[in-house]
């Protein structure tokens, strides 16, 4: 089940519906490998769209060494092999991260005037809506994003970017 999304700005009559549906995965030295994406606000699409989600060294250190520690075992059920081929694809990660030259994009139009939206926790009004102020139109406005329902989601959409974070 997904979640469906709402982003609302009323102030300019502005609704989106927004079901998180595509799974992202890197091209790297012939592999692929898990893209961490997130929920963004697009200045250029002006609309929540899917983002690359860009974790940090230290991070990607950090979820090695849980992986290495056998920490996430139970959490996500790891045997033994399973762990090793999470573990070589965080070094994939790790060397990607490293390589890396442009900044977090747009996973719809590739640019990177993105900001990362936190995902609400419930539904409203027993959990407030996450507020962002962004960029509408020709000002600022404040985006509530709310979980409004769930989506049946029969699979998921599959999409390879290459390091860059560029729809290959
Ligand atoms: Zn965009």
């Amino acid at each position: 089940m997904a979640m469906i999304l709402t982003g609302k700005i009323s102030e300019q009559g502005f609704e989106q519906d927004y079901v998180p549906n595509t799974e992202y995965f890197y091209s790297v030295s012939g592999k692929e490998i898990k893209a961490p994406s997130t929920i963004v606000w697009c200045n250029d699409c002006q609309k929540l769209c899917d983002g690359e989600l860009l974790p940090s060294l230290a991070a990607i250190n950090d979820r090695m060494e849980r992986f290495r520690s056998g920490a996430l075992d139970e959490v996500l059920g790891l045997d033994g092999v399973k762990r090793n081929s999470e573990i070589s694809e965080m070094e994939l990660l790790r060397n990607l991260r490293k390589a890396r030259k442009s900044e977090a994009k747009c996973l719809v139009c590739g640019g990177s005037s993105i900001t990362e939206v936190d995902e609400p926790e419930g539904y409203s009004p027993e959990y407030p809506p996450i507020k962002l102020t962004v960029k509408y139109m020709n000002g600022e406005h404040q985006l509530l994003i709310y979980i409004s329902g769930h989506a049946n989601l029969k699979s998921m959409g599959k999409v390879v970017l290459n390091e860059e974070g560029q729809i290959a």
